[in-house]
């Protein structure tokens, strides 16, 4: 699981994100950026699997990428 954050006002909407995600978890959003484009969205947390291909190929870098990272501690020996 990860989250994922676009700045609404670097985003021009090209889809590229959409497009790329494995998981198909992004979308355009049905409101306006200033500059007057639909911005990316995340849909669904849960089913993100924090690949970062969505902010790989964003030619803006508008996508900040928020990956759980998962620690293994050594078990205790009784
Ligand atoms: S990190 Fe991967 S799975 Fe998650 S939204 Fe981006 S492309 Fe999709
Ligand atoms: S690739 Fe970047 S600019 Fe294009 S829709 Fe996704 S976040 Fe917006």
């Amino acid at each position: 699981m990860a989250k994922i954050l676009v700045d609404k006002e670097r985003c021009k909407g090209c889809k590229m994100c959409i497009v790329i995600c494995p998981k198909k978890v992004l979308a355009l959003s049905t409101e306006l950026n200033p500059a007057g484009s639909r911005y990316a969205i995340q849909m669904e947390e849960k089913e993100c699997i924090g690949c970062r291909l969505c902010g790989m190929i964003c030619p803006d870098s508008a996508v900040s990428i928020y990956a759980e990272r998962r620690i293994n501690l050594p078990r205790s020996q009784t």
